[in-house]
């Protein structure tokens, strides 16, 4: 019988220890990590998953604030208020809910977010870097897999992981981390001809697509390390994953819920990505801070 992988009490142990950061982190730099989120239009979905991206970041201790927008704000006014939020000082992570409406165009908003402060982690040169191996900001879902995996005890090294899903915000980045993680990584989508044949080959099985059961039972390699990323609703409106939960238990060494599973961690690592762009601009505008000083400091001392 597998073991159930908690993403909510993982969650929860990760932002326990970053709300006890808080108090330490006020002190040495003056001020607390901040989070703006830019929410465009009426979608309940967005706005569900915007009320819990900033309850959570309350629940740290983090100064979280919703930009809510008419539907038919341009693109330009849209783009003018970014700019805004990357020249603030006291702005440290900027996220724009996606879906956007039609009208915009969603890669020129994502690319005007400040690099340094695109927790997302989608704007085309934290992409690049992740897949230089740089890992600079990582989007938090892959980067909330890769945590659940780990906190079985699991070994990465060596293993093969089959990655079920090629988006740009799961299944490639997903992949990639894995594949730094010195996992054999292979990659399945609609063109994969043998999709079982692939999955049984999994130590480590990530789904990520958006179809009720797609993963059964016989597609799992006993004592494999499943992960299920798939939300959608079923006919009696239940949330469910793409794997077959209570089937797949009897086969898998590990297996994430859904709900439960990995969606509490795409949150914490949404806080952790906002702490990391919040401690690069306190230590930069710390160091600056120093240089001045020395910088007068030896001006004063040629005067004498
Ligand atoms: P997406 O952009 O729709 O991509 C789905 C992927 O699944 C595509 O690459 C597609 O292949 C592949 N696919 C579809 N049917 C397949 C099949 N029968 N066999 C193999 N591959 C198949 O979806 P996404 O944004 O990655 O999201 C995937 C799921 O994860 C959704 O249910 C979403 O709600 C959920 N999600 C959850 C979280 C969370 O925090 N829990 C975060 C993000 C997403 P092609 O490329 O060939 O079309």
């Amino acid at each position: 019988m597998a073991q159930i992988i908690d993403g909510k009490a993982l969650a929860t142990r990760i932002k326990e220890k970053m709300s006890t950061q808080m108090p330490n982190l006020e002190a040495k730099y003056g001020r607390r990590p901040s989070l703006y989120i830019i929410l465009v239009g009426n979608d309940e979905g967005s706005q569900r998953y915007v009320k819990h991206k900033l309850a959570a970041a309350a629940s740290v201790g983090m100064d979280s604030r919703l930009i809510a927008l008419e539907p038919t704000i341009t693109e330009k006014e849209l783009l003018d208020l970014i700019h805004v939020l990357n020249e603030d000082p006291l702005v440290d992570g900027i996220l724009v809910q996606l879906p956007i409406p039609k009208h915009l165009n969603e890669y020129h908003i994502i690319q005007a977010i400040d690099k340094g402060k695109d927790v997302d982690g989608f704007h085309p040169l934290n992409v690049g870097e992740l897949w230089q191996g740089m890992h600079g900001i990582v989007p938090c879902t892959p980067k909330g897999i890769v945590q659940l995996i780990m906190s079985t005890g699991v070994t990465i090294d060596g293993k093969t992981a089959v990655v079920v899903g090629r988006s740009n915000i799961v299944g490639k980045p997903v992949a990639k981390i894995l594949l730094d993680e010195n996992a054999t990584v292979i990659m399945t989508h609609t063109h994969t001809k043998d999709l079982k044949a692939m999955t049984l080959l999994a130590d480590i099985l990530v789904v990520a697509v958006g179809k009720e059961k797609l993963i059964t039972a016989d597609m799992i390699k006993p004592g494999a390390v499943v992960i299920d990323v798939g939300i959608t609703r079923n006919a009696e409106g239940k949330l469910v994953g793409d794997v077959d939960f209570d089937a797949a238990c009897e086969v898998a060494g590990y297996i994430t819920p859904v709900p439960g599973g990995v969606g509490p961690l795409t949150i914490a690592m949404l806080l952790k990505n906002t702490m990391e762009c919040f401690l690069n601009h306190a230590e930069a505008s710390t160091n600056v801070s120093k240089l001045w000083s020395k910088i007068i400091e030896s001006r004063i001392g040629t005067d004498k």
